[in-house]
């Protein structure tokens, strides 16, 4: 729905990392006065890799994280780099810098901060600010005439700052606090016991043997670099069926394992899978997933974090009764996230300027109802409410605010890289066929990526 008036918005985004960056730019483009806090000393969210780990808590069980992201040092990018951009600023292809298609961390955190210099982004984020409460001043009015108090304390100053503001965007992430499992004889187990969060690098595994824990996409790659230097890498993961990829890395390494979910830790270091078998280990490594957390936000209760799923949200955004002046922009897993943000922050932007207008309370909560209903009938778990179709998600998001519909060419190539890593897991980042390629040169004579060449080479 949309309407005539046109209001500027005082806004807060909590988080530079890449969806509160997309978020604020477009609030600004829609003539709001956009203010985002950030805990850390510079933009770029995860993928500003930080040595340091929070060693006191390897299991990451304080909400109150230290260190916020779960980069490891040799990550490279799982997506192809053409998929990642903005719709109006691609990632191109730099001179001097990591030039691969699947490049770095590093390479993308220069993106972005590419992307701030270029739309002067910089003037509006302050930098080393932890936001610690975050609730509404007047509860209890309808929700267009809600205002937010925001607490934050500058690192290093014990003062705290308290100001007000129409609206909040919260862009807080959700790799950061880990998700563990219950296994008997976690709390009693005296080796090292440990999260991914705190995973930077195989060389302190060296010799030892090690139990890592979920065959997801973090699981994978870690133990494919521990098998280098482990004695033994024991991949526990749910299923003993795995794909090709695997497969293949498994019967190139000796010390390569993969074993049935974790029965049992004893106190003696043993570790006994649910198939009986057992082995000694030295360390247990948690690839097991992040949950959602918000310990500074109070919203009456109204929003709460269950089982991994955070609502009600209307659409992953928006609690109905608190909308549209609370918002959460990138809760949905298995996005195109740049563009996925970019179309949040539109909608986000339009409605705080009155340009659209949610669905009534009453139509938003059922649509949630609907969805929660649906989920459930189709026997697909709480804990993965916010797992989403990416390219038809994305694409019926954005007709709220005429957002251009996912590109058959990034389709194509996020797929394609989807495949081939599925085949050929050590190898998918530096090679491909011929027709994974031929596709690759038509989409970079696209007018997508001439759009700003003078930045490229
Ligand atoms: C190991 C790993 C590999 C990944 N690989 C890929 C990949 O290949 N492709 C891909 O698309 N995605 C990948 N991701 C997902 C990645 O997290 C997202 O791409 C992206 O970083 C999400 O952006 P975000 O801004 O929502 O969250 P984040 O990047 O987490 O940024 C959130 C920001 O909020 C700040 N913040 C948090 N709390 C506060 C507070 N209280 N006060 C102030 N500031 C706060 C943080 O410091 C941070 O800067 C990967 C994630 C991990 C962990």
């Amino acid at each position: 729905m949309a309407s005539e008036t046109n209001q500027s918005k005082n806004v807060c985004v909590i988080g530079a990392g890449p969806s509160g960056l997309l978020a604020a730019r477009e609030l600004r483009k829609e003539g709001h006065k956009v203010v985002v806090l950030e805990q850390n000393h510079d933009i770029g969210g995860q993928w500003l890799y930080d040595p340091n780990v929070q060693e006191e808590d390897p299991l990451g069980r304080d909400p109150w994280l230290k260190v916020h992201s779960s980069i490891y040092e040799s990550l490279r990018f799982m997506s192809p780099r053409e998929i990642m951009g903005s719709t109006d600023f691609p990632f191109l292809v730099k001179k001097g810098r990591d030039t691969r298609r699947f490049p770095s961390h590093t390479e993308f955190l220069l993106y972005l901060k590419d992307f701030c210099e270029w739309f002067k982004l910089s003037e509006m984020i302050k930098l080393n600010t932890k936001v610690h409460y975050v609730g509404p001043l007047n509860y209890g009015v309808p929700s267009e005439d809600l205002k937010w108090v925001v607490r934050s304390k500058e690192n290093k100053s014990e003062e705290e700052v308290e100001q007000v503001f129409d609206a909040v965007v919260v862009a807080t992430g959700h790799f950061s606090n880990p998700r563990l499992p219950c296994i008997q004889g976690m709390d009693t187990w005296k080796r090292k016991q440990m999260h991914s969060h705190i995973y930077r690098s195989s060389e302190p595994f060296r010799g030892e043997i090690v139990v890592v824990v979920g065959n997801f996409l973090s699981g994978q790659e870690i133990s494919m670099e521990l098998v280098k230097v482990a004695k033994e890498v024991h991949l526990s993961s749910k299923s003993l069926i795995i794909f090709e990829g695997l497969s293949k890395v498994i019967s190139k390494n000796e010390n390569f394992h993969l074993r049935p979910q974790i029965d049992t830790l004893q106190e003696d270091g043993t570790v006994i899978f649910t198939d009986g078998s057992n082995i000694i280990a030295d360390t247990i490594l948690y690839c097991t997933g992040y949950n959602y957390s918000y310990p500074f936000l109070d919203t009456k209760g109204i929003v709460v974090v269950d089982d991994n799923r955070v609502g009600p949200l209307y659409e992953h955004t928006f609690p109905p009764s608190l909308a549209p002046s609370l918002s959460f922009v990138g809760i949905p897993r298995k996005i195109l996230g740049i563009t996925f943000f970019e179309s949040q922050g539109k909608w986000i932007a339009q409605l705080l300027s009155g340009k659209k207008v949610l669905p009534s309370y009453e139509e938003m909560m059922e649509s949630i109802e609907e969805f929660y209903h649906s989920n459930e009938v189709a026997g697909i778990p709480k804990r993965y409410t916010h797992v989403v179709d990416a390219f038809d998600y994305c694409d019926k998001y954005g007709e709220n605010v005429g957002f251009p519909k996912t590109e058959e060419w990034r389709k194509e190539l996020c797929i394609s890289a989807g495949m081939n890593a599925f085949a050929n897991l050590e190898t998918y980042r530096d090679s491909w066929n011929d027709d994974i390629d031929e596709k690759l040169q038509e989409a970079l004579r696209s007018p997508y990526f001439t759009q700003l060449e003078q930045l490229s080479l």
